[in-house]
């Protein structure tokens, strides 16, 4: 069986700044980026994956996965048990976690590292991960998840009972993903940078893709978000579910006051509308906003289960959505799904930025199959850029995530992609301001 023989990294940057694609309230000039991580083997297979930036500190979480070299090279991922005793050692690290106990940079490099065995798991296995994770028995799921801080929401021995229940049924929803895909909704035609007129012609295209739900940023300035919620209402029609976006820009009486303006349009969902870490302050907008029918949603800046907990058990959350490298990887993801799964809580996966698409529809697709047991009111976010550099890019088809089939979590990038884009040495920014990478041209045809 293989052993790990090395970890590698890489600072992967995309100067997506340069055409304002990924612009909000707060985050004006995002270069996505990824800190790659690769696991080398002596064996037949590798694994791989990434921890999403937008620029500046990408080399910090490159630097914290160097960090955590010691714990895994020399160790062997042969099996379930293998990778959960991996997630359990680098979270107990008793010198890196004064950091930040389980949040913040380390606890997304540990992600990463915890994601990229995952991804060495799956190869092995010879399955994509969502369908190695759906197949899972409940007993499996149970045991990848760190149950310290949630029994007071849920025990191991309720999870099971849960994760019992609701395996029935599992062999007709991986038939359904298989031929029907998890529904998507777009964040294409939404972000500040774009003008009205793109902003329409986009919330158009979204809606003959198939999409049931588009989402706009918000929060810079009112009258504009009128104008242009007013003008994307009226481009996708009644029928379309139109959610916005704040990126954590209001205090909670702003976002209360700001949403009350733009209740006429009937957004779905208002998104990260105050700073994540304030599960009292979202339980008041939500509290004040209910009777607009408009719903609260975060998770994507969640640091970890036990603020997701917290959200879920003090009714300050209507949707969750889960972020694919915000947290210490999958293992956690899989007890944030479980807490959802507790709660009645929809997740509905942040994704976007690059690589993000490819990772999360594994987590939306084990949720449907194996926890939440359906995709009403879910949705999975879908933005179209930077795909083409993954060995498998993202399909999306009638308005939904095609199930993927190659084995592996998602993460893998294109060596050239890599290379071509690896800062500050790489072609793409070497030749400085200059249009050269591919992704940038593509978009501008969009
Ligand atoms: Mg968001």
């Amino acid at each position: 069986m293989p052993t790990i023989i090395d970890l590698t990294s890489a600072d992967v940057r995309f100067p997506t700044s340069r055409h304002l694609d990924g612009s909000d309230a707060m985050n004006t000039d995002p270069d996505y980026s990824a800190a790659y991580v690769t696991l080398e083997t002596d064996g037949e297979h590798h694994g791989a994956s990434l921890v999403f930036t937008i620029g500046r500190g990408n080399d910090v979480v490159v630097a914290a996965l160097e960090a955590l070299r010691t714990h895994v090279v020399g160790r062997r991922i042969e099996d379930l048990d293998d990778v959960n005793e991996l997630s359990r050692t680098l979270i107990g690290d008793s010198q890196l976690r004064w950091l930040g106990p389980e949040k913040g940079v380390m606890h997304m490099a540990i992600g990463g590292v915890v994601d990229a065995a995952w991804d060495l798991l799956a190869r092995q296995a010879g399955k994509p991960l969502w369908l190695l994770l759906a197949e899972l028995t409940p007993e499996e799921l149970v045991s990848t998840v760190d149950f310290r801080y949630l029994t007071d929401a849920i025990t191991p021995e309720q999870a099971l009972t849960l994760l019992t229940e609701r395996a029935e049924g599992k062999a007709e929803r991986i038939e359904h993903l298989r031929a029907h895909g998890f529904p998507a909704y777009t964040t294409t035609p939404g972000w500040l940078g774009y003008s009205d007129e793109k902003l329409v012609r986009l919330s158009h295209e979204a809606v003959e893709q198939g999409f049931g739900m588009i989402k706009l940023k918000v929060g810079n300035d009112l009258d504009d978000d009128v104008r242009r919620l007013r003008l994307a209402r009226g481009a996708v029609g009644p029928g379309v579910r139109v959610s916005v976006d704040a990126n954590q820009r209001w205090d909670v009486a702003d976002a209360i006051e700001w949403m009350t303006a733009l209740a006429p349009f009937s957004p779905y969902w208002i998104e990260e509308p105050t700073s994540p870490d304030d599960v009292l302050g979202h339980a008041a907008i939500r509290a004040g906003l209910g009777h607009h029918g408009i719903r609260v949603a975060t998770g994507e800046h969640c640091q970890n289960r036990v603020v997701a907990k917290q959200l879920m058990a003090a009714g300050a959350v209507d949707v969750f959505q889960i972020d694919a490298t915000r947290m210490g990887g999958i293992n956690e993801l899989l007890a944030v799904l479980l807490l959802a799964a507790r709660y009645g809580i929809p997740v509905c996966p942040h994704a976007g930025g690059v690589g993000l698409c490819e990772m999360v529809q594994h987590l939306a697709m084990v949720d449907f199959v194996a926890f939440a047991g359906t995709t009403e009111d879910r949705y999975l976010e879908y933005v179209d850029h930077l795909h083409e550099h993954f060995t498998e890019p993202v399909r999306i088809a009638d308005g939904a995530y095609v199930a993927p089939t190659r084995p592996g979590g998602g993460a893998e990038m294109l060596p050239a992609s890599i290379s071509d884009h690896t800062y500050p040495h790489g072609i793409v920014w070497a030749e400085g301001t200059t249009d050269s990478s591919t992704d940038l041209r593509e978009n501008e045809h969009r």
